[in-house]
């Protein structure tokens, strides 16, 4: 186990619908895209409602709150940043704000801290977390990472 993030982890690559949510990442905010006609939320960002098919978007503020929807412990064969640091947690979390809207990421002791800093075996689906962002690489992009809630 390790306090650092992970070399060798990959970073977000945005597109045009996606890089207002690393913009706010980096400004430490959770915002989910939305229809700004009928509410709906959306995950991936896209253009289109898939609700009601409107072009009308907002980004919406969540509090970061959520729950862990289902995990993954991945084992090699992984890419090779990946596998120095396995086994790690690869959570799913559902979003309070939104439940239909979940995150992949992974539970970290601290915000900057390394993958495999939290003991898989401490996880529990439904399992309250909330968000924090920092690079999961060195001088990477700021990624929503996710603290377990105490009790
Ligand atoms: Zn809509």
């Amino acid at each position: 186990m390790t306090t650092e993030p992970s070399p060798g982890f990959l970073d977000p690559v945005p597109d045009e619908d996606g890089a207002p949510f690393w913009a706010y990442a980096a400004r430490g905010e959770l915002r989910v895209q939305a229809c700004a006609d009928c509410g709906e939320p959306r995950f991936p960002p896209r253009p289109c409602c898939p609700h009601c098919h409107s072009f009308s978007g907002e980004w919406r503020r969540m509090s970061g709150r959520g729950r862990i929807w289902s995990f993954v412990v991945p084992h090699p064969p992984l890419l090779p940043g990946y596998a120095e640091v396995a086994p790690y947690n690869a959570v799913l979390v559902e979003l309070a704000d939104a439940p239909r809207i979940r995150l992949a990421g992974n539970v970290v002791a601290t915000p900057g801290a390394a993958a495999n800093s939290v003991d898989p075996a401490r996880l529990r689906i439904g399992a309250a977390v909330r968000a924090v962002f920092a690079p999961a690489a060195p001088g990477g992009t700021p990624v929503p990472r996710w603290l377990l809630e105490r009790g």
